[in-house]
């Protein structure tokens, strides 16, 4: 059996969906309560692939918040997800997908130290981040919205922000071996680590988002930030093509201008319903069928049979394993959601 471990976009949201999520006593509470509230199975369903293989999952609601990191009550981020964790592996879960802010936190705050949580000794082979089936997907997204514009991959110029992120990185890598894209603006805060990348890609050029973005054809928005950022669409190029990847999704309410094309990244669309209610809550347009691509990860993982931690570290995604994931998305039935 697989799992998703999720959590809500912010305070607000969980506070809107409490009732629908089946804790009605949680709508009118603050932070502090959501802090100590303890992790649920919300959901339990069935996956089939297109092969007409069928399998069965359940949802794990964290109840993490985004506050959590903004407001520094990282305690209470970690112990989200690790009793999240340890939920998932008491009720059985093979294989479970650490979604949005989960893998970052785990990573963030080096939690594989803590892999006893209360009695239960947590097996890490049984959770992957998905970070691979997604940036998978964001690449076949910046693919497909290019060629809807007209764009040449190898004759643009991509802005990667968060390139020295677990997926970002993974980004950069299949863009530069697969595409030779003329140029790639690697944005990033931390010096040291963004000098390493383009180091190992031999290429890009680091700068900040300032300088980058009006030189972009394409941009990849793959950075960790709790909250949204505002970009004027008048500085962007005509046509741009913006890929946002990131969660909670920041950008496409907020940049609106003509020419500036932007495609949800990171979301893959399933060609069969799926009989669960948990998409609803998390707002997907088709809440039967669309997902984030790392809950997808769980799901092939799954129907493939491969139980081990396919996504785990950072900066470890190779193209071979974008490429391995990719054939078993296709061959069950997923489609990165790519209409402009
Ligand atoms: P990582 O923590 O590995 O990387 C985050 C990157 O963002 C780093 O390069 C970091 O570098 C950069 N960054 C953070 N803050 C800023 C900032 N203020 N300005 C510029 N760069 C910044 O994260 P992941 O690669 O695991 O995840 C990236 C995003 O993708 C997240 O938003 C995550 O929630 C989302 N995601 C989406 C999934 C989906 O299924 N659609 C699945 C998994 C993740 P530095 O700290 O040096 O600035």
């Amino acid at each position: 059996m697989f799992g998703l471990i999720g959590h809500l976009t912010s305070l607000e949201h969980a506070q809107a969906v409490a009732e629908d999520l089946g804790y009605p006593e949680y709508a009118n509470q603050g932070l502090d309560f959501w802090c100590s509230a303890p992790p649920q199975v919300v959901d339990n369903f069935q996956v089939k692939s297109v092969t007409g293989q069928v399998i069965e999952g359940k949802y794990v609601e964290s109840c993490f918040l985004p506050e959590m990191l903004t407001q520094r009550r990282i305690k209470a981020a970690i112990r989200k997800i690790l009793n999240a964790m340890a939920l998932a592996q008491k009720v059985g879960l093979d294989i479970t997908a650490l979604g949005g802010f989960s893998s970052i936190v785990f990573e963030e705050f080096n939690l594989k130290q803590n892999n006893q949580v209360r009695n239960v000794e947590l097996d890490f082979q049984r959770f992957t981040t998905g970070n691979t089936h997604t940036a998978y997907v964001i690449c076949r997204q910046v693919e497909a919205g290019a060629k809807q514009l007209g764009l040449d991959l190898s004759q643009a110029t991509v802005a990667v922000c968060g390139a020295t992120g677990d997926i970002g990185s993974a980004v950069c890598r299949w863009l530069d071996s697969k595409h030779q894209v003329k140029e790639l603006l690697l944005i990033a805060r931390n010096r040291q680590r963004l000098e390493n990348l383009q180091e190992e890609l031999g290429r890009g050029k680091i700068m900040d988002l300032e300088t980058a973005l009006p030189q972009a054809d394409v941009i990849v928005w793959v950075a960790s930030m709790p909250k949204g950022v505002e970009i004027a669409g008048e500085m962007l190029k005509k046509p741009c093509l913006i890929v946002d990847g990131g969660y909670p999704k920041n950008l496409d309410t907020r940049v609106k201008a003509d020419g500036v094309h932007i495609l949800k990244g990171g979301i893959v669309e399933h060609s069969l319903d799926i009989t669960w209610e948990i998409m609803k809550i998390v707002e997907m347009d088709i809440p039967s069928r669309q997902m984030f691509a790392c809950f997808a990860e769980a799901i092939l993982l799954e129907f493939e049979g491969w139980r081990t931690n396919f996504s785990w570290g950072r900066n470890q995604i190779s193209v071979n394993k974008m490429e391995a994931i990719g054939e078993a998305s296709v061959k069950h039935g997923f489609c990165p959601l790519v209409a402009l």
